[in-house]
């Protein structure tokens, strides 16, 4: 376990939070490319395998790279939570090779065969089809329903015993629609359900699912927590130490999703600038927002610090900021946003989010293609909908690529 302070800010816990001194005296935590590691006696080996000793085994169980990304997520999840008892709250986190593996173990970990898992619409495309194509081939069934309607969520846990796992991501991909995380965290708790939060969007520093109590919290670190776009990675934390430390972890490594060094290396990395960067990346945001709302050729935008958004009141509670994700219609359709796309001069051309540099991509012709047009309209998702990765970049040449985009 790492040294910290209870009483540390956001900002030292992203610096410092989970790092272990190294024996070579190295300042950084080194990359661990190692996958094994040996024991002093038959003695100490016994004493790691029973968990008597602190100690890595195999490069698949974990190494100290992954180990500080691990511990300073579970701190930034943890940031300022207390417990029932009032003590700092405890967190477990385990790093995966991806967000959809992280969301495997944590499925595979808490269900069986006959059990089904309750969701709602405009998940991340990934999650969908996880929940849709493949689990029903292991006997687990999703129930989707509008998240919005409480009544309608209760009802139907009330009806049907086979649910026992909730999950949910709130704010949701593109449209930034919001889930409210107490409502349903507590009519989870209602009715014994297990609670899962896919937090990528809001991130630790925006929004922590932990005070309403939830089970899991679980991410594609390759957003937001990477912050630059170099690695894949997913993690799962979870407050029930006991919980993760036996049947999550057993599942974590026997279905093998583990992370690597390289990858723990870059996310750790990445991780010290994580508050600084939110704050650039959030008031870019605001003010991108602000620009569009005013633009002509802009018919709609989607940003949950507008109060046109109709989640802009249920964000303001439960997130800090409205974050660096928007999404805006352009008057022209399909045809004027294929324009825009091809007219951008410097801001990227590229699905995924939260990287430095501002990402953009057009939902219709890239990652809801293979989605009916009625069913895309359904969720939000126009022929003329952008959606948006506020980047930090000088806030004028954002404003100036968007200008001449336009
Ligand atoms: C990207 C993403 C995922 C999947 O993560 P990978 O790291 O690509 O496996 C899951 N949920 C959300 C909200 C995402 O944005």
């Amino acid at each position: 376990m790492s040294d910290y302070n209870a009483s540390w800010g956001f900002d030292t816990f992203c610096i410092r939070g989970g790092h272990t001194a190294e024996s070579n005296r190295a300042h950084l935590t080194p990359l661990y490319a190692s996958s094994t590691y040996t024991f002093d006696s038959a003695e100490q080996s016994i004493n790691v395998f029973k968990g008597d000793e602190k100690g890595y085994i195999y490069g698949r169980w974990g190494n100290p790279t992954i180990n500080e990304a691990e511990e300073k997520i579970a701190l930034l999840e943890a940031f300022s939570l207390t417990d029932a008892s009032g003590n700092p709250l405890q967190l477990k986190a385990i790093l995966h090779s991806s967000g959809m593996a992280a969301l495997c173990t944590m499925i595979m970990g808490n269900m069986k065969a006959g059990q089904k898992l309750l969701t709602h619409f405009s998940l991340y495309g990934g999650t969908h089809e996880l929940v849709e194509k493949i689990l029903p081939n292991f006997g687990i069934e999703p129930v989707i329903i509008d998240f919005h309607d409480l009544d309608k969520v209760e009802a139907a846990v009330k009806a049907d015993k086979s649910i026992t796992l909730l999950h949910l991501e709130t704010p949701a991909n593109p449209t930034l629609q919001c889930i409210d995380l107490e409502a349903l965290a507590s009519l989870g708790k209602k009715y014994n359900l297990t609670v899962c939060v896919d937090n990528t969007f809001a991130t630790p520093y925006l929004q922590q699912p932990f005070k309403y109590e939830v089970d899991f919290v679980m991410h594609s670190t390759t957003k937001f927590l990477n912050g630059h776009g170099t690695a894949i990675g997913g993690i799962l934390v979870g407050r029930d130490i006991e919980k993760m430390n036996t049947s999550i972890t057993k599942t974590h490594r026997l279905f093998g999703g583990n992370s690597n060094a390289f990858d723990a290396f870059l996310l750790t990395n990445g991780l010290r600038t994580f508050g600084l960067r939110m704050e650039r990346h959030c008031s870019n945001a605001s003010q991108v927002a602000g620009y569009l709302n005013n633009h002509t050729g802009v018919a709609h935008v989607n940003y949950l610090g507008l109060d046109n958004h109709p989640d802009h009141a249920l964000a303001q509670r439960q997130m800090k900021h409205p974050g660096a994700m928007l999404s805006f219609e352009l008057k022209g359709g399909f045809d004027a946003a294929i324009r825009f796309m091809n007219n951008l001069k410097m801001c990227t051309n590229a699905v995924s989010l939260g990287t430095c540099d501002t990402l953009l991509s057009h939902p219709a012709s890239t990652t809801h293609m293979g989605v009916s047009r009625e069913q895309r309209l359904k969720f939000g998702i126009t022929d003329g909908l952008i959606r948006m990765s506020v980047g930090f970049e000088n806030i004028n040449d954002i404003l100036n690529d968007l200008e001449q985009a336009i």
